[in-house]
């Protein structure tokens, strides 16, 4: 590996840094990136700055935006009597390639996981209280069918319920440990069906 040069090993390493993204992957990428015309390099390189730059999370829900509130919150067409709740901006990506939810999100940003002493104040869960008002009539829990998006899911039914809102959980259709990202859309869709109050 010496005998790259400096700005190369610097790629390299930048690389490997991205999820999913071991040392020789990170390899074939930069020698990917140095095959490529300068243009399409300065247009990467302009995406990345520019997505980093101006995307933000939205003031209502949390999910990326690139204005105050994003393009679900700010969709008349969308019911607001009904909140998803999920880990992850990705999670809704999941969710909406379904096409059967017409609600409204919030993200999580996390999943209260004692293990590794991340506790409710460490996740958006004060912001999702903030949200219930007369008009939320539904809660879907859809956090990831492991331990800590279980502890979350329950956690969120003990606090909201007394707030007189239905609190249902994803069903299970989803393996155990598994991820929201990874189930298929029949399945998820299934699961969506399926809930169940907590
Ligand atoms: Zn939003």
């Amino acid at each position: 590996m010496d005998f790259y040069p400096i700005a190369i090993e610097k790629l390299i390493e930048e690389f490997a840094k991205l999820p999913g993204i071991g040392h020789k992957t990170a390899q074939r990428l930069t020698l990917h990136v140095l095959n490529l015309p300068r243009e399409e390099v300065k247009e990467f390189a302009e995406a990345l700055m520019k997505a980093r730059g101006t995307i933000r999370y939205c003031s209502v829900c949390g999910n990326f935006t690139d204005s105050e509130t994003c393009a679900i919150c700010s969709n008349p067409n969308r019911d607001e009597s009904t909140i998803c709740v999920i880990e992850q901006p990705k999670d809704i990506m999941s969710i909406e390639k379904i096409r059967e939810y017409n609600g409204v999100y919030h993200v999580l940003h996390g999943a209260i996981s004692p293990m590794s002493g991340k506790g409710p104040d460490d996740i958006h869960l004060k912001e999702l209280i903030r949200r219930i008002n007369g008009s939320v009539k539904e809660i879907i829990v859809a956090t990831n069918p492991n331990v800590e998006g279980e502890a979350t899911a329950m956690y969120i039914s003990k606090i909201l319920k007394p707030l007189g809102v239905k609190v249902t959980r994803i069903a299970h259709g989803i393996p155990v440990g598994g991820d929201l990202e990874y189930a298929d859309e029949v399945t998820l869709s299934k699961a969506l069906e399926g809930r169940v109050e907590l």
